[in-house]
C-alpha cells in the first residue's frame, strides 16, 4: 500500500495494538472461578457431590483453559501485514463449550451460520421443547448420555406423530436436537430444545406439512416412550413406570407454539442459538467478591423461577460447573432428514453443485458469493471489524507465528509494554527498527512447522486479497494453542501447565504452577 500509510505505521502507536483486547479478567465469571475453584475442590465431595454428582476431571481441565482464555500471558498468535509491517497479537482462546461465554458464543455463531447455509431445508420449522419430570432429571446427572437417549426417543416420537397425522408412512422429518442441562437460574434442569421441520419429506423430496400440533397427545406419547426407555435401561422397574403413568401431573411438558416461516432464516438461526445457548449468561451475573456471593437474574420474567437470587459463591460455582459436558459428549444431534447419512446420500444422488429444490416451496438457495458475504458479516459481528484487514493500510494481514513458550511470551510482551510506555511518554523509542517485537529465532514456534495441516490453506490464501472464505473464518475463529502432542515434541517448550492459572492469572504462567494440586487429593 501507499507510502503515506507506511509512514503512518511508523509514527502511530497503533502499530503496537493488541487486537480487540476483551479483558477476560474483568468478567465476573472469571473472577468467580479464580477466587473459589480451589476452595470448591476441597469441599466439593462433602457439600455438593450429593446434589451435583461426583467431581469430574473435565471440570479441572475446562476451568484451567478458561482462566487462560484471551490472556496474552498464556500465548498468542502474531498477525502481521506484509505491506506495512503493522502487527498485533491475538491471544489464544480456550474453545470450551457450555462454559466460556466468549468461546461458546463464537461456536454458536459459526454453527448458526452452518445451519443457515448448509443444513436447514427451505421449509417452515417449529421449535419443540420437551421437559422431563424432576424425578428423572437426577438420572441424567449420573448418566450423562441418558439425555442423548431421551433425544433419540423424542425424535422417534415426533416422527411417528407426524407420519401418523399425515397418513404418510415414509415421511422423513428433519430434527436438530439441542441437549440442554440448565434452567433459568443456571440450575440443573436437563431438557430438549428441538428445531423440527414443520412436516416431513417424501422419498422424492416433496414436503408435506405437519397438519395439527396436538401437544396433549404428544406429551402423553413422549411420556410413555421415555418411561419405557427407563425400564429398558433398568433405571425403573415396571411397577415404578406404571406408577408414574398414573400421576395426574406427569411432569412431562411439550411446547410446540413457536413456528418459523420458511423464509425467515434470521429468526430460525436466532432461535437455534437460543436453543443451544451457554448455561450462564454474564449479563445476568453479579459477583460480589467481598461478600463471596453471586446474584443471578432469571431469564424468566414471571413464574416461580423469575426474579433474582443471591447465593454463596461456592454454591453458584458448583452449579455452573455441572453443565460442562463430558469429553466427547455430543450435545447437538441430528435426526431423520437432517441426520448425517441421509444428507450424505442426498448429496451423492444430486448432480455436482446442485441443491435439490423442494417441491411446493421455492426459497432460492444461497449462491456461493452470498455465502461468502454472510461469513464475512459473521466475522465482523464477532470481531466488529475484519481481523485480517490491516487497520493502517487496509492490506491483508496473515498469521505469522504461534507463540507458546513462556520466555518468548515474556520477551515480546515486555518489549511491547516498554514501547507503549515510551510512546505515552513521548520519547524517541519509536525508531522504525523497533517497530516489531524482537526476533526470537528458533524459539518462536513457526505456525507452518507446528500446525502444518490445519493452516496450510490459510497460509496459502493469506497473501491474496480474496474475500473471507469459510475455511479462513474457521481457522481464525478456532485459534487455540497447539496441542500438547505437538508441544511435547519440541524440547524446551513446556506444555501448558495443567494447574497454573488459578490464583494469579495476570502473572506469568509457571510462576504459580504448583499451587493447585493441593486442592484435591
Ligand atoms: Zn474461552
Ligand atoms: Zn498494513
Amino acid at each position: 500500500m501507499g507510502q503515506m500509510a507506511h509512514a503512518a505505521a511508523q509514527t502511530a502507536p497503533v502499530a503496537l495494538g493488541v487486537y480487540k483486547p476483551r479483558r477476560p479478567q474483568a468478567s465476573p465469571l472469571f473472577r468467580l472461578v479464580q477466587d473459589h475453584l480451589s476452595r470448591l475442590q476441597t469441599v466439593y465431595d462433602e457439600r455438593f457431590a450429593r446434589e451435583y454428582g461426583p467431581w469430574r476431571p473435565v471440570v479441572d481441565e475446562v476451568a484451567d483453559k478458561f482462566l487462560a482464555c484471551g490472556i496474552l500471558e498464556h500465548g498468542f498468535a502474531r498477525i502481521r501485514c506484509d505491506a506495512c509491517a503493522h502487527e498485533y497479537l491475538l491471544a489464544f482462546s480456550c474453545k470450551c463449550r457450555y462454559f466460556c461465554p466468549s468461546c461458546h458464543a463464537k461456536r454458536l455463531a459459526i454453527w448458526a451460520q452452518w445451519l443457515d447455509t448448509t443444513l436447514l431445508a427451505p421449509v417452515p420449522h417449529r421449535q419443540v421443547v420437551l421437559a422431563i419430570p424432576k424425578r428423572l432429571r437426577a438420572y441424567c446427572l449420573y448418566r450423562r448420555r441418558l439425555l442423548g437417549d431421551i433425544a433419540r426417543v423424542a425424535a422417534r416420537t415426533l416422527t411417528a406423530a407426524i407420519r401418523t397425522l399425515t397418513g404418510e408412512r415414509d415421511l422423513a422429518v428433519g430434527i436438530v436436537a439441542c441437549l440442554q442441562t440448565h434452567g433459568s437460574r443456571a440450575n440443573w434442569h436437563p431438557y430438549l430444545h428441538l428445531l423440527v421441520t414443520d412436516g416431513g419429506f417424501r422419498p422424492d423430496g416433496t414436503f408435506v406439512s405437519w397438519p395439527i400440533h396436538d401437544t396433549v397427545r404428544l406429551t402423553e406419547a413422549f411420556r410413555r416412550a421415555v418411561l419405557r426407555l427407563f425400564v429398558r435401561l433398568e433405571l425403573f422397574d415396571e411397577d415404578q413406570a406404571t406408577g408414574m403413568l398414573t400421576w395426574p401431573h406427569s411432569g412431562f411438558h411439550v411446547h410446540t407454539a413457536v413456528w418459523v416461516p420458511d423464509d425467515d432464516r434470521v429468526f430460525a438461526t436466532r432461535l437455534a442459538r437460543y436453543c443451544a445457548r451457554n448455561p450462564v449468561a454474564l449479563e445476568r451475573l453479579t459477583y460480589d467478591r467481598a461478600a463471596a456471593a453471586v446474584t443471578y437474574r432469571s431469564d424468566k420474567s414471571e413464574g416461580p423461577t423469575a426474579g433474582t437470587e443471591t447465593v454463596e459463591a461456592l454454591e453458584f460455582l458448583a452449579r455452573v460447573l455441572v453443565h460442562i459436558p463430558d469429553k466427547g459428549q455430543v450435545t447437538t444431534r441430528y435426526y431423520g432428514w437432517y441426520a448425517n447419512r441421509p444428507r450424505g446420500m442426498r448429496r451423492q444422488a444430486e448432480p455436482a453443485g446442485a441443491d435439490a429444490p423442494v417441491p411446493l416451496v421455492t426459497t432460492p438457495r444461497l449462491a456461493p458469493t452470498e455465502a461468502t458475504r454472510r461469513w464475512a458479516a459473521l466475522l465482523r459481528q464477532i470481531f466488529e471489524v475484519d481481523p485480517l484487514v490491516c487497520p493502517t493500510c487496509h492490506g491483508t494481514m496473515r498469521m505469522v507465528a504461534f507463540i507458546t513458550q513462556a520466555s518468548v511470551i515474556d520477551q515480546i510482551l515486555t518489549h511491547l509494554r516498554t514501547r507503549a510506555a515510551a510512546w505515552a511518554a513521548g520519547t524517541a523509542a519509536a525508531r522504525p527498527g523497533a517497530r516489531s517485537p524482537p526476533s526470537t529465532g528458533a524459539s518462536v514456534a513457526r505456525s507452518t512447522q507446528r500446525r502444518p495441516s490445519q493452516h496450510a490453506s490459510y497460509h496459502a490464501s493469506a497473501t491474496t486479497r480474496e474475500p473471507l472464505a469459510v475455511s479462513r473464518a474457521l481457522a481464525f475463529l478456532n485459534i487455540a494453542p497447539p496441542s500438547p502432542a505437538h508441544e511435547s515434541g519440541s524440547r524446551g517448550v513446556p506444555a501448558r501447565p495443567a494447574s497454573s492459572h488459578r490464583q494469579a492469572t495476570t502473572t506469568r504462567r509457571g510462576a504459580d504452577r504448583t499451587t493447585r494440586d493441593a486442592g484435591r487429593k
